[in-house]
This record gives C-alpha cells, structure tokens and sequence, in this order.
C-alpha cells in the first residue's frame, strides 16, 4: 500500500507558441505546438514518484486518446492505475496553453472533464488507498464535496493532510481537516486580503491563515522562496538564486509533491521545506509541468 495517496486531476496540455498571445477576433501564425500530462493533483503524483516515493493517484478520466496518454503517464512514472476511474461517458480534461514565447507568459483554459462529475460513491470504491496511506494530498480542481470528504476520511484514519488551495476558492468547514495549507502568494490573498509582497508580509498573511484554524502554513513565493508559520515556530528560506527558471508552470506541484515525499520519510520540518523549495525550483528548468517533474538523482 501506498504511503502517500494524491487525489486530483489528469488533463492533457495543449500548448502553441508563438510571437505572441492572439487577441480576441485574431488569428496568428505560431511557432510549436506540444502536447503533455498536466492537472495539478497528477503533476504532483509524478514529482512523488520520481523521488523515490510510493504514491497512489486516486483520478477519474474518459476512454478516449487522452484518457490513454494518462495512463501512459502514469505507468512510465511507476504510479499505479488502479484508483484511476475509466468513464466512457465522459471526457478525459485538457488545458488549452497559449504561449508568448518572448515574454513567456501564457493564457490558459482548463476543461476538467471527467473529475467534474466524481461523486463520493466513486469515490468509495477508492478510499481504502486513502485510509491505508500515511499522507494524503490534494488539490481544489475536483468538486468540493468529494475533496471534503476524503480530506474528513483522512483525518479520521490519523494521516496527514495537505491542502494545495489551488485554483483558490471558498472552502468553508474545511479547516479542521487540514494539516498542511500551501497557497502561493495569490492564493494566500484570496484567503486573508493581504497582498505578498515581501517576508512581513507572508508573515502577516500566515497568522491569519491559522487564525482559521488551520495547523500549518506554506506559502509559496515564487522565485523569492517559502514563508512557513506553524504558530510558534517560523521558516523563512529563498529560492535557490542559482536557478535560471525557463518555465515556471508547475513548480507549485513540484514544491507539493517535494513536501509531502519529504514529510513521508519523517525529516524535520526545514529539511522537508529545503527539499520541496529545492524540487520546485529543479522544475523550472524543464519546459511542460507533468514532465518537467525533477528526479531523486537531480537533486
Ligand atoms: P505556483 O506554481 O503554485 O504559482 P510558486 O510560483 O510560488 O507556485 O512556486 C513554488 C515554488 O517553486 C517556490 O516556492 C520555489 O521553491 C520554486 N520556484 C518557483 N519559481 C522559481 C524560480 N524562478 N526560481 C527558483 N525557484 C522557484
């Protein structure tokens, strides 16, 4: 059985690169186009498994092409099948990306297909590898009753719990079940109203995040590194300045997956923050986000 379970998405990125972003009514000429695995919560399953770590992805998708690059994702990362829900009803997701390949901004449309319409009944068939797990990791791209429901189911069977409040929205009675709670800077806004701009910032933002009831807090902070609170004891650490990001999508996940590898193999809490700080700046270097995931060896 696996020690950590991920629950969460599988979509295909779509990307095209080009000079520049198309506006509305505009059509451009690009430069490339690549399709690969992305969806935070699988992201996440590949950065654990390429570390080292025995991880479980619990994921619902279709039985079409892309329903078949996740599972092929999945099985070149050594990350078992068997909780992914095959619905031939449904579509497997996919991100439209679209890249100004000068600037490396993007604009991004996510379908999340199948996940849309996971239930707590489909889910049942799956909680086994939840509550048999040490650690259990998850997202906010699958509907809320059923990320409730597993985070509750967690709690009960004494795992540790983290919380990607990513993409950010309200998430009312879930604090009590929440160990580990890592926004990034815009998502730690949205939650407290402070906008992060600097460590005493973070600082500030932290507090009132386990003001909510919340027993630990990573905030992520991009190129400037992590501001960690557990109420008593605070961690500030930079990103390493060595790394010349070339992509940034994805090292969020990078960083979750780092964490919740290094929480599994019971490391003090700065070694753990140093590993995922030290995973989600490894995955800049790559372009794409599933397989711009860092291996053990990297490190
Ligand atoms: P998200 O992808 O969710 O927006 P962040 O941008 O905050 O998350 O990045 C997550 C982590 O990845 C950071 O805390 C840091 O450890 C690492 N990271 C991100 N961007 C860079 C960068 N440009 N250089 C080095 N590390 C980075």
């Amino acid at each position: 059985m696996s020690e950590i379970s991920v629950l969460g998405i599988f979509v295909a990125d779509i990307s095209f690169s080009g000079s520049k972003i198309p506006a509305i009514g505009e059509t451009i000429l690009g430069t490339k186009y690549n399709i690969g695995p992305g969806g935070k919560g699988c992201n996440q399953a590949i950065a654990i498994a390429r570390l080292g770590g025995k991880v479980s992805f619990i994921s619902k998708i279709g039985k079409d092409n892309y329903g078949e690059l996740a599972l092929d994702t999945l099985k070149k990362n050594n990350i078992s099948t068997t909780n992914i829900i095959q619905d031939e009803n449904s579509q497997t997701g996919v991100a439209g990306i679209l890249v100004d390949q000068n600037s490396g901004k993007n604009a991004i449309n996510v379908i999340t297909g199948a996940p849309s319409s996971l239930t707590t009944k489909e889910l049942d068939k799956h909680i086994d590898t939840i509550k048999k797990s040490k650690i259990f990791l998850t997202q906010l791209e699958v509907p809320k009753e059923v990320t409730l429901y597993c985070l509750k189911t967690a709690k009960e069977n004494n795992c540790l719990t983290i919380l990607n409040p990513a993409p950010a929205s309200e998430i009312k009675g879930f604090f009590d079940y929440i160990d580990f709670f890592t926004p990034n800077e815009t998502e730690a806004e949205f939650y407290t109203g402070i906008k992060i701009t600097n460590e005493k910032e973070a600082k500030i933002a932290a507090e009132k995040i386990l003001e909510m009831g919340i027993k630990k807090v990573v905030i992520t902070l991009g190129e400037k590194g992590l501001f960690y609170s557990d109420g008593k004891e605070e961690i500030y650490l930079k990103a390493d300045e060595n790394i010349k990001a070339i992509d940034t999508t994805g090292a969020g996940d990078a960083f979750n997956g780092g964490l919740a590898f290094a929480l599994s193999q019971k490391k003090p809490i700065e070694e753990c923050l140093k590993i995922a700080n030290r995973v989600g700046g490894l995955s800049t270097l790559k372009l794409g986000a599933g397989n711009a995931m860092p291996y053990e060896k990297d490190l």
